[in-house]
């Protein structure tokens, strides 16, 4: 076994705890080597302390870009203890082993997040610190490195527990998250950096995240899971605040943050809008004369689906929507403020998860998207695509009315956040009829059109609200048959990026069949 350890450097950006640290160290004989800042806090608390500059025989450097970068601190944590060579080099150098090492690093991810300038930013890049932390973790066999003030308390347990030593299985567990830190850490200046230069490609990327939350489950019982926030501050649900009810599971984040994205494409400035999600897809969205109003239309689209969903608002919760959707089950509520009253009035409803954001996200903001596949990451721009009325070209003898036009905006905007292939169909501002993830685009017409029938029975209405309705599709249509079946259900304007080989087809049978069709030139998968 080890010997009981004898020596540690501390060098510490975040002073907190670090007295108490030194001091049990301190207790149990353990000799402390520290930097400059980090000395100087544990002289000031009475400890006895060698300055790491009095080992290296040199000053701290270059404002504290050199400090610990030496053979004899980076001997003194790679070295074999129980390799003849290393030992015999030690000795002819004079280099000190360094059982312990106490780091954490220049607040680099808080200097991003603080908006310091460019410069700033350079500057709170650590050197040392992740030097030194990668060289003791890789020589975990024989020495401890401690890179989170949170696992101060176990390091003391550790010693107490075994005479003044560590177990190998320790030193191993405190290395794995070593290597994490220094890994997001570099992550953080390398996501900095991506966004600091003109084109933010996501050629070059690494991730930074940091654990948010440890999961109950994945997106099933036997699938282990944790949460992770990448530092961002934009409004979100990895961002906003949880008021009330349980904690928020794998499937419910996924959901909210679909919800949330989906509703904050609708500016308040041009009214409330509502978004129900059920795994991850809509299965209602709605414009309203007020948040309850718009509630109510995004509820009537899929009353059946409605039920467990997760809703997402583009105003601040007030008590009357609250009201309305405290009527059925709901699993999470996101929204940009709440009301007082809206906030007692949940508070009865102890399941539901009440979200609160500073704002809505920016639909437009650039940044990347990530997914897994076996064996790599697919990495690309989020889709931050959009379109106004003016990009559209009317390619049929009809154009779009005033109506028609505002609807298939909405539409499109929909389609955009629904699963491949994605048919939705809108009337007044609200959809009717969503068709979601099928594998051929004429079945997600179909079913987009069967809901639209089911949403006249589920409220009691006369007939299809299909009938004068708008349709958006999220990809060309490769034939006539997907448009024909959205005529045959009632749509009268089609909006679709174009695109086809057969277009000239698709455009005739529009014609045909009187429908208005505009093409967006822009696509909007998503898988
Ligand atoms: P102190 O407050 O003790 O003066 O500085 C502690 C900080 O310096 C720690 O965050 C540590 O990671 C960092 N550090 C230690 N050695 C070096 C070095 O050689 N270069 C740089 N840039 N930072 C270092």
């Amino acid at each position: 076994g080890l010997q009981p350890l004898r020596r540690a450097l501390l060098s510490v950006s975040d002073k907190s705890g670090l007295v108490e640290l030194a001091e049990a160290l301190a207790e149990r004989g353990i000799e402390l080597l520290s930097t400059g800042g980090t000395a100087k806090a544990l002289r000031d608390a009475g400890l006895d302390v060698i300055d790491v500059s009095e080992v290296t025989r040199f000053p701290e450097m270059m404002d504290g870009r050199v400090k610990t970068l030496h053979p004899k601190v980076h001997g003194g944590l790679l070295a074999l203890r129980n390799d003849d060579g290393h030992v015999a080099s030690m000795l002819e150098h004079d280099i000190p082993a360094i059982d312990l090492l106490v780091v954490n690093l220049y607040p680099f991810e808080a200097t991003v997040a603080k908006g310091a300038d460019y410069d700033t930013c350079i500057e709170n890049i650590d050197i040392g610190g992740p030097a030194m932390i990668r060289a003791a973790a890789k020589n975990h066999a024989f020495v401890n490195v401690v890179t989170d003030v949170e696992d101060y308390a176990g390091l003391l347990a550790e010693l107490e527990e075994n005479g003044g030593r560590t177990t190998y299985a320790f030193r191993q567990r405190l290395a794995l998250t070593a290597y994490s830190r220094t890994a997001a850490y570099d992550a953080a200046v390398s996501g900095w950096m991506a966004g600091a230069l003109e084109d933010a490609a996501p050629r070059r990327r690494a991730f930074a995240g940091e654990l948010a939350q440890t999961l109950r489950y994945g997106e099933n019982p036997h699938q282990s899971a944790a949460f992770y926030r990448d530092g961002s501050s934009r409004p979100g649900v990895a961002t906003a605040r949880q008021l009330q009810g349980k904690e928020l599971s794998y499937n419910n984040i996924n959901d909210t943050d679909a919800a949330f994205e989906l509703v904050s494409e609708f500016r308040p400035e041009d009214g409330p809008a509502v978004a129900i999600i059920k795994h991850a897809n809509p299965c209602g969205v709605a414009r309203g004369a007020t948040l309850a109003e718009a509630y109510g239309r995004a509820f009537d689209c899929d009353r059946t689906s409605a039920f467990g969903g997760i809703i997402a608002l583009n105003g601040a919760l007030d008590v009357a929507t609250a009201e309305e959707i405290s009527k059925i089950f709901t699993e999470v509520i996101i929204a940009p403020g709440a009301d007082d009253a809206a906030v007692e009035l949940l508070a009865k409803k102890k399941n539901l998860r009440l979200l609160l954001t500073d704002g809505l996200a920016d639909p437009a903001a650039p940044g990347v998207a990530w997914r897994q596949v076996s064996g790599g990451l697919l990495v690309q721009d989020r889709d931050s695509g959009r379109i106004t009325a003016e990009d559209l070209k009317v390619v049929t003898r009809r154009a779009p009315s005033d109506q028609e036009l505002k609807d298939l905006l909405f539409a499109w905007t929909v389609a955009k956040h629904v699963k491949s292939n994605a048919i939705v169909y809108v009337k007044d501002g609200a959809t009717v009829g969503v068709g979601a993830g099928q594998m051929s685009r004429v079945d997600s017409s179909t079913i987009a059109a069967l809901k639209a029938r089911r949403m006249a029975e589920e409220v009691g209405l006369s007939e299809t609200p299909a009938k004068g309705s708008v349709v958006a599709s999220d990809a060309f249509f490769p034939f006539a048959d997907g448009l024909l079946a959205a005529a045959e259900a009632g749509a009268t304007a089609v909006i679709q990026p174009g695109g086809s080989m057969r277009d000239d087809e698709v455009i005739a049978a529009a014609d045909e069949a009187g429908l208005a069709m505009v093409l967006t030139g822009m696509r909007h998968f998503r898988h």
